[in-house]
């Protein structure tokens, strides 16, 4: 009963909001048909993390769409023919890049070519490389030792460089929300502070990391973790480990004395068991690619962190 209520009411607020913008056009004296694109510009956001953060920049300014629903993984994701659609009709397509939206990547070449704009966001940052005894193995082009990392989303200040870049280019378009960037950047910043300090009860020797792929590289960059290695040792949770990787995982973890495994979206369970079972190593789940209930980047990194901090600290 009061789903229905909720629908009509929803529908009356439609309603009002359509004829509201009907008047508003007449009122700017245009003699044109009414356009058949909305008042305010549409952008579209592949990811579900890094459309949170536009979302925050954004504002009111223009309507945001996020192509992958929160959950999905964006390593496997596949677009069907409406989401592609969405993305030719857009105004502006803000992509992660690096890989990451590798079912996307024809779909995205093809929108280019449409002369959507786009914004890649690792366009804007210094990407992080795969970098020696990461797990990765160099006979692979690509796991290759240099390999660029696409999880940006998991250091604060490297998606404040793509806050600032992405205001720029909203402004290069006539989306005006130079404001609104600045602050989003400045609260970032502050969230990585207060990342930091919750760190300090960590010693730096116990700072050693175990994933379930390749995705926690910037954080361990920012707040000084080693990575040990990945149960996936591969930048995308769409790879397979071997018996030979599982084997030289089990020896990191004995000759590093790890003492948590963290798994993921993607990470088999079975696998990360049977790890716990040869090592007596703890497994901890950790939300790397997923957003919290609340849709919040601010919240998202932050339960990144105390999950951490917790699994060391119990
Ligand atoms: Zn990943």
């Amino acid at each position: 009963m009061s789903n229905i209520f909720v629908r009509i009411r929803t529908g009356s607020v439609g309603a009002a909001v359509l004829v509201f913008s009907m008047l508003a056009m007449s009122c700017g004296g245009s003699d044109s048909a009414p356009s058949p694109k909305p008042d305010r510009p549409s952008i579209v956001v592949t990811y579900s993390i890094l459309g949170a953060v536009v979302v925050d920049v954004v504002g009111d300014a223009a309507d945001v769409t996020v192509l992958m629903p929160n959950g999905s993984d964006p390593h496997e994701w596949q677009p069907s023919a409406k989401d592609i659609e969405t993305l030719h009709q857009a105004d502006l397509v803000v992509t992660n890049g690096l890989g990451l939206e590798a079912g996307l990547a024809d779909v995205l070449s093809q929108v280019a070519d449409d002369n959507v704009a786009i914004f890649v966001a690792t366009d804007h940052i210094t990407p992080r490389r795969v970098g020696e005894g990461e797990g990765a193995d160099p006979t692979d082009e690509d796991l290759a030792i240099g390999a660029k990392d696409p999880h940006l989303w998991t250091d604060p200040t490297v998606m404040a460089d793509v806050v600032k870049a992405l205001g720029e280019k909203l402004s290069s378009i006539n989306i005006e929300v130079s404001e609104r960037a600045a602050k989003v950047a400045e609260d970032l910043m502050t969230l990585d502070n207060d990342i930091k300090e919750s760190m300090d009860s960590l010693d730096l020797e116990q700072r050693l990391l175990i994933t379930g792929h390749e995705s926690l590289g910037y954080f361990a960059r920012r707040y000084e973790f080693t990575l040990i290695g990945a149960i996936i040792p591969n930048l995308s949770s769409q790879s397979e480990a071997s018996a030979a990787d599982m084997n030289s995982l089990v020896e990191k973890i004995k000759t590093n004395q790890v003492r948590v495994i963290f798994t993921e979206l993607g990470t088999s369970g079975d696998v990360a068991d049977s790890l716990a079972t040869d090592t007596g190593v703890k497994v901890v789940e950790v939300s790397t690619h997923v957003l919290p209930d609340d849709g919040s980047y601010a919240t998202f990194i932050t339960n990144l962190a105390s999950t951490i901090v917790s699994a060391f600290e119990s």
